[in-house]
């Protein structure tokens, strides 16, 4: 892996979650552009976060909060 490479997998979770800076973000999308390998990465990197982020928005279910508390409480003695 080039040089080059090191530093743009360093700053790709900066880039993926839109905290990057213009110029590092210029940096970034060239690079992907010419890089197969750091478009792979970059591909799987942000695959994880949609999956993650889908997982993380989805409000938990009443019916199941409700049992959960049910479990909780008629597990007390
Ligand atoms: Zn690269």
């Amino acid at each position: 892996m080039a040089h080059e490479c090191d530093d743009i997998c360093r700053d790709l979770h900066l880039y993926l979650d839109g905290e990057a800076t213009v110029s590092t973000r210029t940096v970034i999308s060239v690079h992907l552009e010419e890089c197969p390998s750091c478009a792979h990465v970059f591909r799987f990197e942000s695959q994880v976060r949609l999956v993650v982020a889908r997982c993380c928005a989805e409000p938990v279910p009443d019916s199941l909060r409700v049992r959960v508390l049910q479990a909780i409480y008629t597990a007390d003695p």
